[in-house]
């Protein structure tokens, strides 16, 4: 609780409750755990920290979703958590603006060190039908969503005649080669191949799963080798992958990529684009492809 009448101890703000600000505040907590005279608070969405890199396998139901997600109040003792909507960061009167609550309560907190670890959002570029259609995978909502869509799907397909409508039905594309885009598609290819026997009108050759990716080989982060050997794995259990291409448009049973024809699908899984959060453009500090500059101690040097 921040109580405005009361003097106020020095106080470092952390702004977002995924893996940088939730590791800045323990890295805190350690550091200051002695020193009274610092206060540190930690404002994010929600009041758990959810473990994304394990996200697809709440989409195929491998894990609970207790197990990744861990309670901030739990993980951090000394720093308090503030849930609730960051909604501007007043760098020049070292403010930061927050919305809390049902009712949308507005509070302005002030501070002397800032962290800003606000993460990036789904970036769907503008490509017509994306924005409606596809089922990004970033956050626990777009976990179940997806799994949710998918048992739907295998649903409506174990009854359907039309033999068009059945194949759009079982086309699962994920468009994307990083981790979220190999993870995922892994994950749901062996979703749905385990869960066809249950189905007795459905085979496995009704079936398909597609890899999109921009570049020529996936993974990129991994170095060639490795990203070729995951391509070889992943195309061992049944995944199409299409490489150096491009998702071009979606309507609710086509999925457009470029130099190809279109894919009859309705379950298109988007992990190809993030850009910076929003509320880091308006900042009046350097940029670089408008993330934040920072130094080697991640410091925003023109706004110590
Ligand atoms: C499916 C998937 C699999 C992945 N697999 C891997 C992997 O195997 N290896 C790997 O290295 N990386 C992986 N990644 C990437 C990794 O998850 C990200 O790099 C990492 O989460 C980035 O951490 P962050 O703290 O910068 O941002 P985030 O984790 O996105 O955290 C941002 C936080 O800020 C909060 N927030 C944002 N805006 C506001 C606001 N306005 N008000 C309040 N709170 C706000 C969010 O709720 C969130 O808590 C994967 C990602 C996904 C989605």
């Amino acid at each position: 609780m921040i109580d405005p009448d009361k003097p106020r101890k020095k106080r470092i703000v952390i702004l977002g409750g995924g893996f940088g600000g939730v590791y800045a505040a323990i890295h805190l907590e350690k550091l200051l755990a002695r020193v009274d005279a610092v206060e540190i608070f930690l404002v994010s969405h929600d009041n758990f920290f959810l473990f994304t890199p394990m996200l697809h396998e709440i989409a195929a139901s491998d894990l609970e979703i207790t197990n990744i997600v861990n309670p901030l109040r739990k993980l951090l003792r000394k720093v308090e958590v503030l849930v609730g909507e960051v909604k501007e960061i007043d760098l020049s009167n070292k403010r930061v603006l927050i919305s809390r609550g049902y009712r949308n309560h507005s509070q302005e907190i002030d501070y002397d060190h800032l962290v800003i670890a606000l993460g990036s959002i789904t970036n769907f570029y503008d490509i017509p039908g994306l924005a409606d259609l596809a089922v990004p995978m970033k956050s626990l909502r777009d976990a179940i969503q997806l799994r949710a869509q998918v048992l739907r799907h295998l649903e409506e397909a174990n009854f359907e005649c039309n033999p068009a409508e059945r194949q759009s039905l079982l086309t699962f594309v994920v468009a994307g080669g990083g981790f979220a885009g190999v993870e995922t598609v892994a994950a749901l290819n062996d979703f749905v191949r385990d869960a066809l026997p249950f189905y007795p009108n459905l085979s496995e050759g009704m079936l398909r799963v597609v890899l999109a990716h921009s570049g020529p080989v996936i993974l990129p982060e991994l170095g060639e080798s490795l990203g070729r050997h995951t391509q070889k794995v992943l195309e061992r259990r049944g995944v199409e992958i299409r490489l150096n291409t491009r998702v071009k448009r979606m309507t609710e049973n086509k999925v457009f990529l470029a130099y190809t024809a279109p894919i009859p699908c309705s379950t298109l899984v988007w992990t190809a684009g993030t850009v910076p959060n929003p509320l880091i453009s308006p900042l009046p500090c350097a940029k670089q492809r408008g993330r934040i500059a920072v130094n080697q101690f991640l410091q925003v040097s023109d706004w110590p």
